[in-house]
């Protein structure tokens, strides 16, 4: 398979700023050395609890925020060396459907303005000549011609849902990095977005990131899942791995906390006990022995490091060194 999205010891560090000269005193570091590969054609989904870093990972990729530290490489370029008109035009390729389709669609734009504004922006296509691919986005969405004339506040969540994909669609992105995009949606329209994303996926030759606090959502879309926790990945695997074989106590508890009909063993109930550590200052060694109802001496001391345990399954625990 081939490498569409390379990503290598991704790091973000929000200074903590005090006191009337505003001097730094520390770093949260919400994203700490983080790596992976996505391939054409994957969705990877990347789970954790909120403040974990998943989000700011996906807005890094998207380069509306700068890393502190660490390579995306994108369709072979490195995104993180590009500026202005060159980056401008790598853009187009990747396209984010945020969690709020009511707040990220502009309330005072027809949804014709909303679906061609990435075309007229990027000049590809005046308002006018952009009409008649409107039409055709917003009935690949499952909405219908004469909605491009109406206004976000008409549609209900879902619609909107609908009309932001539209939106991303426009440029035909290869990749789309989607952030808690059904969370914000009914059960029963959580299901139909998410059928739509993966027809869509073939029909437009997509890749996903697909980032969200819900196991039982990325499992529906994900090939791969990555769970991340104090801003660090902690496993790495492919979708029936991961849902069948967790190895890290930290997958082991999310996964024992969500009730999946179709699995066939049976998990006792894992409880978490105390807090996720403030990431100012998170703890040393393992970012997870805080909470690990296995940790072990070494664990307070060394932070394991993230590596395969057999073809397509990566974890960072000394139970699996
Ligand atoms: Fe638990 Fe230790 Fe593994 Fe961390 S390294 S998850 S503390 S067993
Ligand atoms: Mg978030």
């Amino acid at each position: 398979a081939e490498v569409l999205l390379e990503v290598e010891g991704l790091k973000k560090y929000f200074p903590i700023q005090s006191g009337l000269l505003r001097r730094t005193v520390g770093h949260v570091k919400a994203v700490d050395d983080v790596s992976f590969r996505l391939n054409y054609g994957e969705t990877l989904g990347i789970v954790g609890e909120s403040g974990c870093g998943k989000s700011t990972t996906g807005r890094m990729l998207m380069r509306v925020m700068e890393p502190t530290a660490g390579r995306i490489v994108f369709d072979g370029q490195d995104l993180t060396k590009l500026r202005g008109k060159q980056l401008k035009a790598v853009r187009r390729n990747f396209q984010m459907v945020f969690q709020d389709p009511y707040a990220s669609l502009n309330p005072r734009m027809s949804i014709q303005d909303i679906i061609s504004e990435p075309l007229v922006v990027n000049g590809i296509a005046t308002a006018k000549q952009s009409e008649s691919m409107v039409v055709q986005l917003l009935e690949t969405v499952g909405l219908r011609a004469r909605d491009r004339f109406r206004y976000p506040h008409e549609f209900s969540g879902g619609q909107r849902q609908r009309i932001g994909i539209a939106r991303a669609l426009s440029l035909h992105p290869k990749l789309i990095v989607a952030d808690e995009a059904v969370s914000a949606l009914d059960v029963s329209i959580q299901a139909q977005i998410l059928n739509l994303m993966v027809s869509l996926k073939s029909e437009f030759n997509l890749s996903y990131i697909f980032i969200s606090h819900n196991l039982a959502v990325v499992k529906h879309i994900s090939d791969r899942i990555a769970v991340m926790y104090l801003g660090h990945i902690v496993e790495l695997a492919t979708k029936d791995e991961f849902y069948n074989n967790p190895l890290h106590p930290y997958s082991e508890a999310l996964l024992s906390s969500v009730l999946t009909p179709s699995r066939k063993v049976k998990r006792e109930r894992i409880i978490l006990t105390g807090d996720v550590p403030n990431p100012a200052n998170p703890p040393t060694g393992c970012p997870f022995h805080t909470r690990c109802p296995k940790v072990m001496q070494e664990c307070r001391v060394t932070r394991p490091v993230l590596r395969d345990i057999r073809a397509g399954h990566s974890v960072a625990c000394h139970l699996h060194a």
